[in-house]
């Protein structure tokens, strides 16, 4: 937990790590031209830091009026517990939806159940959330370092990114890197998913959660549309198909199954 705490609040504080830094160019395919990501412009110091926080918060304020917080003030009624990597370039508003009151979020390096288990029990046996979301992503810092000899870096580094070793015995180093990182990026998030299986099995089997891994794709390598959220497994379930059929889909057309279940890897 300590350790879990240490990562937040250097995430908090916008604390950069070179070993997490995912460097790699990449294009953007057919899209329209935009306006980069906030933030991609350029080193922010501290004090502009905080501008556009107190900035950016004061436009909240006056945007948001008391009837906002009027359903929310005494509890809170979230159906997704998320375990997200704390990227920076990974955030909730890839899903378009106003997190607040929806999302009860968890955020550590190579989204990982173990290193943040507590908060997530707190989502599922107290928030009783019916989704519980392992939310990895492409060019995942984490798990590139993860890949590699990472014994120079600090203790509290090194204890975090151990746990990234068991999907990673899956990798059979046979491809280029960028190949083998996109399939360990998933390897990862199926790792999430079976060790949650192993904690919430009565409630999945009852039917009251639903365990679900994903990938944010900002890159397009599913080829599905740079942005995309990739579902990669359904409570432990790999193969595209029998996601597409699961009950949790009954909702989403044909189209958005096609665009939202993906694998890179079959094992
Ligand atoms: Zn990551």
């Amino acid at each position: 937990m300590r350790s879990y705490i240490f990562i937040v609040l250097l995430a908090a504080l916008g604390f950069s790590f070179q070993v997490f830094a995912g460097n790699e160019a990449h294009e953007n395919k057919g899209a329209a031209k935009q306006t980069p990501a906030a933030g991609s412009t350029g080193k922010i110091d501290a004090n502009v830091g905080l501008e556009m926080i107190i900035k950016g918060n004061d436009e909240f304020v006056k945007n948001h009026a008391e009837d906002y917080y009027l359903n929310i003030k005494n509890a809170q009624h979230p159906f997704l517990t998320m375990v997200c990597c704390s990227d920076s370039r990974v955030h909730t508003n890839a899903f378009s939806f106003d997190p607040v009151d929806k999302v009860f979020a968890i955020r550590v390096v190579g989204n990982q159940f173990i290193v943040g288990e507590g908060s997530v029990d707190y989502g599922i046996h107290h928030l009783n959330t019916p989704i519980l979301l392992m939310f990895g992503h492409v060019h995942c810092g984490a798990v590139k370092a993860a890949m590699s000899d990472y014994r120079k870096e600090s203790t509290f580094i090194i204890s975090e990114l151990d746990h990234l070793h068991i999907p990673l015995l899956l990798d059979d180093h046979n491809e280029d890197f960028e190949s083998r990182w996109l399939k360990n990026v998933e390897r990862n998030v199926d790792y999430q998913v079976e060790l949650a299986l192993h904690a919430y099995r009565d409630e999945v089997q009852k039917g009251k959660l639903t365990i679900i891994g994903a990938v944010d794709d900002f890159i397009n390598a599913y080829g599905k549309g740079v942005g995309r959220i990739v579902i990669t497994n359904v409570n432990g379930t790999k193969d595209v198909e029998a996601i597409k059929k699961h009950s949790v889909y009954s909702k989403i057309s044909k189209e958005l199954k096609s665009l939202s279940v993906g694998r890179v890897s079959d094992k």
